[in-house]
């Protein structure tokens, strides 16, 4: 999320925006402040995904080397890409519970 980035309640903004029609029906000036309220009233809700800690500390063991790929099988390299995992490897394993997360949210 940028820095200059808050977040405010659904139901909050759709307040605002309430506000605003009538507001632009009086101000012209109220008009793109309208429109960028019902603008972000129309993107997709988002979802927060929060990672264990405990997945945090195993995929930080695969990126200062503390827990290595094999490289036996179908570990992800320049030459499968990246989404294919050995779920012989410890590293691949730590990536298949990341992947079993990022599928749960
Ligand atoms: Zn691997």
């Amino acid at each position: 999320m940028a820095p200059d980035t808050i977040t405010l309640a659904r139901a909050l903004v759709e307040r605002a925006y309430q506000q605003m029609i009538h507001a632009a029906s009086a101000f012209k000036a109220a008009k793109p402040v309208r429109d960028e309220l019902r603008a972000a009233l129309a993107l997709p809700p988002t979802s927060t995904s929060v990672v264990p800690a405990e997945l945090v500390h195993d995929l930080e063991g695969i990126a200062v080397g503390r827990t290595a790929h094999v490289f036996n099988g179908s570990c992800p390299d320049q030459v499968e890409g990246e989404m294919v995992r050995d779920d012989e490897c410890p590293a691949c394993r730590i990536l298949l519970r990341l992947d079993a997360h990022k599928r749960a949210v």
